[in-house]
């Protein structure tokens, strides 16, 4: 079968095209015609050598999959031939402590999805999720990493409620614009911040209620408290990290909830911790996607209330260019490959 390999580290023309060999399928494994696989940066930051954790080169990477079943591993009952899926980003085993108390993200013998970037890749079925057929597989192999964590933050982690008024930055972004849309679902009234003042009426038609421009590291805590009668936001959701932190914590209402779901760049960010508690702030982190959560949004999409948006689906010839278009971080959605055409 046709693979980008990656035998080490390195730019965007490191991946080589190769004929491997079929991938074994283990006994919980199902073996999927992989027909999209989302390129994340995620993925960049394994390419690069960044992010190390489980890499033994050679290696083909990609975790936002979606396709059609081929195949079934002996002790698999969940999955047919011919079923179509997306996966979460790691597998989960369902019995250890955390698995138990429905904290599966963090289980302790959980294992990363790989083999997006080839014609077929053996995936643990615990990491799969059903989609029905109106969806089209570029959309539902972006579901897991981009809406199914936007969930998390809005739904599980931050509580959003009816009526509040939730910050979300990187508004444009994979799990930013996701976000957003479901923070309206939620009944909430929505500030986007972007960096582009080209990207404002996109975020209007996609949600927004308002949209505050904002190069990285700008203070825009200024013009959200004028758009909120001088009390800031309920909520903020933070997709980018570090350079938006002071801005977006200066934006937060007394007994905010402040969801941080991304950090893009290496640096430290500083609080002095008393602004914490005279604020009665609450600090959360926003793990990965859950199956639960995952089901969810696949059903959001095939309803139509939610609908991410893809900006380039690529032959998987021109994974180079992928890499290279999720890098410059100036897509407006989505970019997606594909492995095997269905
Ligand atoms: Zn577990």
């Amino acid at each position: 079968m046709r693979a980008a390999v990656l035998h080490a580290p390195g730019p965007p023309s490191a991946f080589s095209l190769e004929d491997i060999p079929m991938p074994a399928v283990g006994r919980n494994d199902v073996l999927v015609a992989v027909a999209a696989c989302g390129v994340s940066s995620k993925d960049v930051v394994e390419r690069n050598g960044t992010y190390r954790r489980d890499m033994a080169f050679p290696i083909v990477i990609g975790m936002e999959i979606s396709g059609r079943v081929v195949e079934c591993g002996a002790d698999v009952s969940d999955f047919k031939a011919g079923d179509f899926i997306c996966t979460k980003a790691f597998s989960s085993c369902g019995r250890c402590r955390y698995c138990r108390n429905g904290r599966e993200t963090t289980c302790l013998k959980r294992r990363p999805v790989r083999g997006g970037y080839g014609e077929f890749a053996a995936i643990d079925a615990d990491a799969c999720v059903r989609v029905p057929p109106g969806i089209p597989f570029e959309v539902s192999c972006t579901l897991g990493p981009g809406a199914g964590v936007a969930l998390n933050a809005v739904r599980d982690t931050a509580h959003v409620q009816l009526g509040e008024t939730v910050l979300v930055t990187g508004a444009t972004g994979g799990v930013g614009l996701p976000a957003m849309q479901l923070a309206k679902l939620a009944g909430a009234r929505v500030i986007a911040v972007t960096r582009n003042d080209q990207k404002k009426g996109g975020l209007v038609q996609d949600g927004a209620d308002e949209v505050v421009v904002a190069s990285s590291g700008e203070d825009f805590s200024k013009a959200v408290r004028a758009l909120t009668d001088g009390l800031g936001v309920d909520v903020v959701i933070d997709t980018v990290g570090s350079r938006m932190f002071k801005a977006s914590f200066d934006s937060l209402a007394m007994h905010g909830r402040y969801a941080t779901v991304g950090q893009l760049f290496g640096e430290d960010t500083s609080i002095n911790l008393a602004r914490i508690f005279f604020k009665r702030a609450e600090i959360l982190g926003v793990g990965s996607v859950s199956r639960t959560q995952l089901e969810d949004v696949v059903n959001l999409v095939a309803r139509g209330r939610l609908m991410p948006r893809i900006a380039r689906t690529l032959p998987l010839e021109d994974i180079a260019l992928a890499h290279e278009l999720v890098e410059s971080g100036e897509m407006s959605g989505r970019v997606v490959v594909v492995p095997n055409k269905q």
